[in-house]
């Protein structure tokens, strides 16, 4: 595509010209139309009597006298002549006669005031039509390039979707059942709006797409719209507090006139926590006047509209706990339709629709990739996909197979494989001991999840090596036997590394921080802890993203959870040493095994324990 010109070139290019040309009028132009040839009397006299002579002007100061002549060649001059006391003037010109035979016409104001018009004309009102000119198509430029209407502040530039342009259905989303039946209902409702209204049902004027990002909400509101074969007025909540104070609010006006307009129709705001935040506490951060405007703006239009023309509004937030609460009472965005992180099931269903895309080998389990990508989202797993694509075209393959998809998942899981980085010969084996430390004590446990892939190839994401445990079925309940022997796990490297070599390197960190989290969340929210009980002394403020948590109590009680906290982790880190104590020739020989292979699958690993477990 080609870029847009700069506007302000175009002005500066536009006012040059128009100066040179004002100037050009002035300096060479205008004085040939106007400045008169200058001739003696006696020549005036002539030229009257030979019919050159078709206009005289006798200035009544009786300091000149002009007049317009034709020249030899036909063309028409201003000339001057100074005025003589001559009595019989008056008479010779009314006796004369032009060359056509017609009367002379003699006035008493000077010629050039007539020609002056002319003149006032070229010198200044096209100038200043050029600069106009030029100032209308800068505006027009810069309305382009900012989407809206600088003149006219209540314009919008919501883009019109309309279903040949989403071209998305129910079909492309995978997984997310839930959430499509319950917008499948508003699809019905823009279908046939009368069989609702025959009963006196209105629809909800609104619905909330809530989930972590890269769920599909974007995705889903699209389809809805590309079912309903509808309009589909789409804006970021960002779009809205953009520009100008005061756009905002304008931009709401105007977008929910526009789907007015159009109903039936769908107005879809993405990321509307922009916006829609809580007003409460924004003062303390200088507010944001802008923000909240629009805010109001739309909260007056949701009120404002008849729900039963069939204009839905839909938004989709990943951070809902920071919605105003106006945004959520009834006969606003009323229904709430969470989009969760896909399940074993959904996370295949969304492998299996992006594949489609792709050359697949026939050989290649889908279902053995969704086992190894618990927790991703739709866009994670989509990404997957092209990833494992990118690969097979590095190996200049057309057929992606079940390597390329492993890889693929390590590296959006894991990061990318540094396979140039150095490390020394001691770092690799610190960093085997710690694997096979974490893999070993999993595996000991009864009830962890054995290990799917040991690796001690460097990822970009910094870490040295890499554990994969994979759970067997998808498990949304979490014992408390289960959760302690997660947090021992964590610290199987860790102690790994102190058994064999005595001391302990930084390599833990992320375990550190994983066990210590679980371990938190155990005594603060899961209510797992002898000392709390059920108590809740947590609450997550954002559970979408990462999980901010804040205390819910006492200075002292912040202390008891700490010294809870870390008795657990004490006992667990305890427990893992035993267990690798007891089996510290089967940690030598996996370690040495791993630094041979530096990655080993989970059959390799359960061979060589099963081995040792037969010998002993
Ligand atoms: P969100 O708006 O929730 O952050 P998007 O709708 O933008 O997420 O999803 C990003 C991309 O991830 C989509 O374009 C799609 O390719 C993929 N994706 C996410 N969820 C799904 C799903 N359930 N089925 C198929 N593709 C999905
Ligand atoms: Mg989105
Ligand atoms: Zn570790």
């Amino acid at each position: 595509m080609q870029q847009p010109k700069d506007p302000r070139k175009t002005i500066l290019i536009f006012s040059a010209a128009a100066l040179i040309f004002m100037m050009v009028m002035n300096l060479f132009v205008m004085p040939m139309i106007t400045q008169p040839t200058t001739v003696t009397y006696n020549e005036f006299l002539t030229m009257v009597e030979e019919g050159k002579v078709s206009r005289v002007a006798l200035d009544g100061t009786g300091t000149a006298i002009e007049f317009l002549a034709t020249d030899d060649k036909g063309r028409k001059m201003v000339c001057t002549t100074g005025a003589m006391n001559d009595p019989d003037l008056v008479q010779t010109l009314q006796q004369a006669k032009t060359a056509d035979g017609e009367p002379v016409d003699f006035y008493k104001e000077p010629l050039t005031q007539q020609s002056s018009m002319l003149s006032f004309l070229l010198s200044w009102i096209l100038p200043i039509g050029l600069m106009v000119g030029a100032g209308f198509l800068l505006m027009r430029m810069m309305q382009k390039k900012m989407g809206g209407n600088a003149m006219s502040f209540g314009k919008s530039n919501a883009k019109v979707y309309v279903q040949a342009q989403t071209g998305i259905t129910f079909a492309d989303v995978a997984g997310q059942d839930e959430a499509k039946e319950a917008l499948a209902e508003i699809v019905d409702f823009l279908h046939s709006p009368d069989k609702y209204r025959s009963v006196g049902a209105v629809m909800p004027k609104g619905a909330l797409l809530v989930g972590p990002p890269g769920t599909g909400k974007t995705l889903l509101a699209k389809a809805v719209a590309g079912e309903a074969g509808v309009p589909f007025f789409s804006i970021a909540g960002s779009e809205f507090v953009e520009m100008f104070v005061g756009m905002g609010a304008a931009r709401v006006r105007d977008l929910f006139k526009q789907a007015n307009e159009k109903a039936p129709c769908i107005v879809f705001i993405d990321e509307i926590d922009t916006i829609g935040k809580s007003r409460d506490g924004a003062g303390a951060m200088g507010g944001n006047d802008e923000r909240e405007q629009t805010l109001n703006q739309l909260l007056t239009e949701m009120d404002g509209f008849d729900g039963s023309r069939g204009v839905i509004i839909l938004a989709a937030t990943n951070r809902p706990e920071t919605l105003d609460k106006a945004l959520l009472r009834p006969g606003r965005f009323d229904r709430r339709i969470p989009v969760e992180l896909p399940d074993l099931e959904g996370r295949e269903a969304i492998l299996k629709v992006h594949a489609r895309k792709i050359m697949l080998d026939e050989k290649v389990d889908l279902l053995a990739i969704a086992r190894a990508t618990s927790g991703t989202s739709g866009a994670e797993l989509a990404n997957i996909i092209n990833e494992a694509a990118l690969r097979a075209v590095k190996c200049n393959r057309r057929i992606v197979n079940q390597s390329d998809l492993e890889e693929a998942v390590e590296v959006i899981i894991a990061g990318y494989q540094r396979k140039g980085k150095v490390i020394s010969p001691k770092e690799k084996q610190i960093v085997a001991y710690h694997e096979i430390g974490h893999a070993l004590v999993a595996a000991r446990q009864s009830h962890s999840a054995p290990v799917a892939k040991i690796t001690i190839v460097p990822r970009t994401s910094g870490a040295l090596g890499y554990t994969m445990q994979v759970p067997e079925e998808e498990t949304n309940l979490l014992t408390r036997e289960e959760a302690f022997n997660k947090i021992v796990t964590y610290t199987g490297g860790r102690a790994a590394e102190e058994l064999i070599f005595g001391t302990f390197t930084s390599g833990a960190s992320n375990d550190i921080e994983q066990a210590t989290r679980l371990a938190r969340g155990m005594v603060t929210r899961l209510g797992m802890s002898e000392e709390f009980d059920m108590m809740a002394l947590e609450t997550m403020t954002n559970q979408y993203l990462g999980g901010d948590a804040s205390l819910t109590c006492s200075a002292d009680t912040a202390a008891r959870i700490d010294a809870e906290v870390l008795s657990l982790i004490k006992k667990a880190h305890q427990k893992a040493s035993d267990i690798l104590q007891k089996d510290q020739d089967l940690l030598h020989r996996l370690a040495a095994f791993l630094l041979e292979r530096e990655t080993i699958t989970g059959e390799e690993f359960m061979e060589i324990v099963r081995q040792s477990d037969g010998e002993a």
